[in-house]
């Protein structure tokens, strides 16, 4: 793990992780009187490779420290007491960290938040705090990895100010795969400093981030930090062109289409729903679509309004079994989804149109649910490890096996290097930053910078 410091006068800035690999990024910013943290993820990368959650879990922060997982950064994490089961909330009481702000609820950007010190108060964009909410209703109290006494209840908004000490944070909100997804301005005694957290500017949302590069326009600023996720091999693909090639796909009257993309990307949702809309068709969603993209419709007035706008909840059902659902704290969050949109029990369900959730397409597949034609697709990035590839490979195999084609239509959530250079060109930053890159050198000289 490559650690980074970066002196202004009074200021500096310390990329504890995320420096020369994808994900977990965690910038820290001190100022005389203390300092600041913007985002605290986890590298899933390097988790991955000794942990698989939550069959072999790791043993709380101390573990992931010695084997390089996470930084050592003194202040920012707990201590376990009770064998992982209770967060000490004494420990660390008089940290000079004085506030843990989130970008966005992708696990490489908070995955380390349930190791965070008790004491420190974590800020993050109001969608964010409900989807955590959600998580939160359905985690099980696991040892060395849980929510007890976090102090989450801070949240901003677009353009909010925040005032720690002698720093001011504005919060911007930005496009990115995630709903609730910010960058920051972080205004410090030598400056302006710039964290994007991830970011791009094809999405559906594209003027969200072309509208935060208009406010910074004309600032002086002293250092952008930013993501240069995608450098080699980029599929400029915007959201748009993805909407249609799903619309092609769907306007195939004679077919099962069987898609599978993250459940939180209300973006490529959004392009699923309009096009079934457009098209007449119907939706029928696993769980996990069930329920985060219902709670986007149930806490999100805006996000609701563009739903309801393509028949949401006339054109959608759950797909959930109930009755073989153990879990108590995920049946009645399905129970409180349900008085907003229905659900039917799959082994109940007459013919079935399109599928969300490859696994659940499968299911049906073997119990012959579903009667015509049938195409998967892949609505998400490629398997980018080992493990990824080997699940990928088994379901290459079911597909397989029931003589399915499978395609991906696919946009990414990160900022390619063009678009990139056009933003630096407008912004003009004294210094730049590269994270949440594997190739910081090459974007920082593209972009004009030694
Ligand atoms: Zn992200």
């Amino acid at each position: 793990m490559e650690k980074i410091t970066y002196k202004l006068d009074k200021t500096e800035v310390v990329i504890h992780s995320g420096y020369k690999t994808i994900g977990g990024n965690i910038v820290e910013v001190k100022y005389p009187d203390g300092s600041l943290i913007f985002d605290i993820g986890l590298n899933i990368g390097l988790h991955n490779q000794y942990f698989t959650w939550p069959t072999k879990p790791h043993k709380g922060i101390d573990e992931l420290v010695s084997l390089d997982i996470a930084p050592r950064v003194d202040g920012l994490y707990t201590r376990w007491l009770d064998e992982g089961r209770t967060p000490d909330i004494e420990y660390g009481v008089d940290t000079h960290i004085n506030g843990v702000f989130i970008s966005h609820l992708h696990l490489d950007h908070y995955g380390l938040i349930t190791q965070l010190n008790r004491n420190i108060p974590i800020y993050m964009g109001e969608t964010s705090r409900y989807i955590m909410e959600v998580k939160i209703r359905q985690a099980r109290n696991y040892r060395y990895n849980n929510y007890k006494d976090l102090q989450i209840d801070k949240t901003f908004r677009n353009k909010s100010h925040i005032v720690i000490d002698d720093i001011r944070i504005t919060p911007y909100h930005v496009d990115h795969s995630i709903p609730g997804a910010y960058s920051f301005k972080i205004e410090t005694l030598d400056g302006v400093i710039i964290y994007t957290g991830d970011y791009r500017l094809h999405g559906q949302e594209e003027s969200l981030t072309m509208d935060f590069i208009e406010e910074l326009e004309g600032e002086d600023i002293e250092l952008y930090i930013t993501e240069g996720t995608r450098v080699h091999d980029v599929e400029y693909t915007t959201e748009m062109e993805v909407r249609e090639k799903l619309k092609h796909f769907m306007e195939m009257e004679e077919s099962n289409l069987i898609i599978e993309f993250s459940p939180l990307d209300i973006d490529r949702f959004l392009s699923i729903l309009s096009a079934a809309y457009e098209t007449g068709r119907s939706i029928y969603m696993d769980e996990k679509y069930f329920i985060y993209l219902s709670n986007y419709y149930i806490y999100d007035s805006k996000l609701r309004k563009k739903l309801d706008k393509y028949g949401y909840t006339d054109i959608c059902r759950g797909l959930v079994d109930i009755d073989r659902l153990r879990d108590r704290k995920r049946r009645e969050l399905i129970e409180e989804i349900s008085s907003y949109i229905d659900y039917i029990d799959p082994s109940e369900s007459g013919d079935i149109d399109i599928i969300l959730g490859i696994d659940r397409g499968l299911d049906m597949c073997k119990a012959g649910k579903l009667k015509r034609d049938k195409i998967a697709i892949f609505s998400n990035s490629e398997p980018f490890n080992e493990e990824g590839e080997i699940d990928f490979k088994k379901t290459i195999n079911w597909l397989t096996k029931f003589n399915i084609p499978s395609y991906r239509v696919h946009a990414s959530g990160h900022i390619s290097p063009i678009e990139l250079k056009d933003i630096v060109n407008r912004l003009k930053p004294r210094d730049i930053i590269v994270i949440h890159s594997e190739y910081p050198e090459l974007i920082k000289n593209m972009l004009g910078y030694e």
